[in-house]
Order: C-alpha cells, then structure tokens, then sequence
C-alpha cells in the first residue's frame, strides 16, 4: 500500500522485495497519488477499496511504504479487520529475523523502543484529548507509566550495549563450527539476491540434521565447480534506511557478511546514477564493518533487460568502479556459469589434505562428525585403518590435523 505525490517514482516494488524478505507473500497492492488524509493516511475511498481487496484476498495484514502515525494504524486496522503496519515496522521484522548475536538482537530492540517512545508521546497526547478511548486499553495516566517505562528500558540497553562491546567476540567464533568456504549475497533490496540465490541453489545438496539445526535459515549448502560452499543470503542493504534503524542494519550485518567471499548483486538495468550511488554505499559500508578483507565479486544483475549495446555500456562505466564485475541474469539463468567459475576461482583460501586413522572407538564418531561438516572426497577402508581425504578452510583443517594426531592417525598430505 502507498500514497505518493505524482512526481514521485512508485517504490512498492522495492516494499515488494522487502515484504519477501520478512516472510510475508504479497496478495496485493494498492497505490494513490494525493496528499496524506489525517485519518488514514489514504482517503476515505481507497480505504473502502482496501477493504475490499482485504476480504477477496484474506490478506492477514497490510503494509504501508509511507509511516503511519499510531492514530492512523488504528483507524485502518478498525477499519479493515486486520493489522497495519508500516515501511519502518517492516524493516525491523527483516533485521529481527536476521539476528542472531546479542549484539545485534539488542541493537533491534533498541532501535524499536525509540521507535515506541516516539509513538508513545502522540498516545499521550490522544489519551489526554479523550480521542481514543481505550487506545491499547490504556487510559491517559497508564500511558504515562508506560512512557517512563520505556525510557528506562531504553537505558538498560544502552548500558547493555555498552558493555557488549568492551569485549567483542571475534568474528571467527561467531560463525558457526564448519570446514565448508562461505559465500555471502550482498546488495540492496530488489536487485535479485533471492533471484540469485534460487539459480545458485538448483544444487543443492542434503545434508544432517545436526548440521541443519545449526544453519541459519536462509544458509543453503551448495555444489558447484566440484566444490561445497555455505551461501547465505543476507540481509540487503535498504534505500531510504531510517537514521534510527542504520546501527541495528550494520550489527545484522555485520554477523552475516563475514565470509570467504562476498557476491555483491547490482541492478543494472537502473540509471548509471543509481547504480553509482548504490555501490558507493555498499563498498563502505562494507569496509565501515571491517569486512574489506574479504574478496568481493560483483554480478551485475538483470542483463536481460538491457540491449547489447547499453549492457556494454554500462560495463565499461563501471568495471573501475566495483571488484570483478560479471554480467548475469539470475532470472533467466545468463551467464550463471561464468560467476560460478568467478567464485571458485577466487576462493583459494581453502586446504586439501589426507590422513590416515586407525578405527578405534573414538574414530567412528570423529569421522562422522567430519563428514558432515567439511568437503570428504574420499573414504577407503583397509583392515583396520581409514583412509580419508577432504577439503576444508585453513583453520578448520588446522583443527582437523591435530585432532587426527590425538588420535594416533598420520597426516598423508596437507596442501594449501
Ligand atoms: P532481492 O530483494 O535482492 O532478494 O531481489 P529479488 O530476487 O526478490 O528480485 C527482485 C525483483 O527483481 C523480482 O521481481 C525478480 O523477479 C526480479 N529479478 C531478479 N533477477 C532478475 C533478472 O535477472 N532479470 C529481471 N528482468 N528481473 C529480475
Ligand atoms: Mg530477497
């Protein structure tokens, strides 16, 4: 749902990518060009229509791209049955979705309880007015209480966060127990992440539960190049984010970036301005969060809504401008194997090795526990000794190798 003057370019593609990204499928839009209604933020006739639409679809909430004052959320809601929420409210459930770290987790709090004692001060303010009766079922000396209250919490977060950061846990321990190279999907929202990550995932390979359990949900193991790697879609970099949101974005981020490899994904069907702006922001942002060490690739996305000429075009504008710039369509499936062999050949940071192992009691559960976390390419059995060899990143076969020892195995081979 928007409300946009006329000479502004309709965004509900974008709170359409936004929308997926929180879980939600979208049964519908609406969109009106005019000045915001008090009542409604639309007018009085676009809410019959929404009300409508709401009954045809059994659509179970609405979303707004323009924010919604609390007065407004509540008109909407009486009227139609259902929840409202807005762009803001929206963006939130993305990084809340997303997070995983306290850090991050209390970052998002922080980030909502501003967003309550701004709406608090206009519950007040309608409480006191005798406007809203009942409001959240609470009268006017309730809602008061509950402003001081959320003062406070906001404190105790600011002092939580405080303390979080004089001991930082290093990157490395944050990541989960795995020997696999990781690849993260990065860039803003709408310009065919998921798209890419569906195309890259086609082969997809199974794996454990235990392994599973300890994925994140949008962390898929894939194959390709005759290699394994863990691709995250991350979450996107958002236009438009608001001011109070910018530091709950960089912590999410910041724990789903660190990898060995980041596949940045560009529009490049926008205007060559767009464009620009766009990977200015990510390049330091990223380098902001200190993930500049981490190769990046960039797919220039949508090449299939360009002709020859403008893709080439904007290739050259931008080759200087952006690491290992490869031109794709996610969507039809252009030039997907050309950025797979990108991908592996710039991901050497990983360690081929060998061993032997003889098969005791505490080898059966070690060689499971190895299967399931890194790249095995071989296992033979000869009498009592296992024969393995398998891929994993640096630190990982590191682990692997002094395991192996305390096993009383031999490392055959090790191989950077
Ligand atoms: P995300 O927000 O970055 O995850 O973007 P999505 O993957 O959800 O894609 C956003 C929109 O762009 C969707 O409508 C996709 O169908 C569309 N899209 C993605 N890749 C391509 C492409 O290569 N070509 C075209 N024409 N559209 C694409
Ligand atoms: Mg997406």
């Amino acid at each position: 749902m928007q409300r946009r003057r006329s000479f502004e370019p309709s965004t509900l593609d974008e709170l359409k990518s936004l929308a997926e990204s929180a879980g939600y499928t979208v049964l519908g839009k609406i969109e009106q060009v005019r000045a915001p209604d008090p009542r409604y933020q639309i007018g009085y006739g676009k809410i019959k229509e929404l009300v409508k639409l709401v009954k045809e679809t059994g659509a179970q909430k609405i979303i707004f791209d323009n924010p919604l004052r609390p007065v407004q959320a509540y008109n909407i809601a009486k009227e139609t049955g259902v929840e409202a929420i807005d762009r803001f409210q929206l963006i939130l459930e993305i990084f809340a979705r997303r997070a995983t770290t306290t850090e991050a987790k209390l970052q998002i709090q922080l980030a909502r309880l501003k967003y309550e004692l701004a709406r608090a001060k206009e519950k007040v303010r309608l409480a006191k007015l005798g406007e809203q009766p009942g409001f959240m079922g609470l009268g006017a000396y309730e809602v008061d209480v509950y402003y001081e209250t959320v003062k406070r919490q906001i404190q105790t977060i600011i002092e939580k966060l405080r303390k979080i950061r004089r001991k930082r846990v290093l990157h490395r321990e944050r990541r989960a127990e795995l020997g696999f190279p990781s690849i993260s999907l990065a860039g803003y929202t709408n310009a065919g992440k998921s798209s890419l990550f569906t195309a890259l995932t086609e082969e997809e390979v199974p794996i454990d539960n235990a392994l599973f359990t300890t994925l994140s949900t949008t962390t898929r193991l894939v194959k390709f190049s005759r290699k394994k790697f863990l691709l995250t879609d991350t979450v996107g970099f958002i236009d438009r984010l608001p001011l109070t949101l910018i530091e709950a974005f960089r912590s999410t981020l910041e724990e789903t970036i660190y990898s060995d490899l980041i596949l940045l994904v560009v529009d490049v069907s926008e205007p060559i301005a767009t464009i620009e702006k766009k990977l200015s922001v990510c390049l330091e942002t990223i380098e902001h969060i200190g993930a500049s060490g981490i190769p990046i690739i960039t797919a220039l996305n949508k090449i299939d809504l360009l002709s020859e000429m403008e893709t080439q075009e904007k290739f050259e504008a931008l080759r200087d401008k952006t690491p290992k710039p490869v031109l794709i369509s996610a969507l039809y499936g252009l030039n997907i194997d050309k950025l797979k062999e990108e991908i592996a050949k710039n991901l050497r940071n990983y360690v081929r090795a060998s061993f032997s192992l003889p098969l005791s009691n505490e080898a059966m559960p070690f060689l499971s526990w190895l299967f399931s976390r890194a790249d095995v390419q071989e296992i033979k059995y000869e009498g009592d000794v296992a024969y393995v060899t398998f891929e994993a990143v640096p630190w990982f076969a590191e682990k692997v190798k002094s395991r192996v020892g305390e096993l009383g195995g031999k490392i055959e081979s090790f191989k950077y």
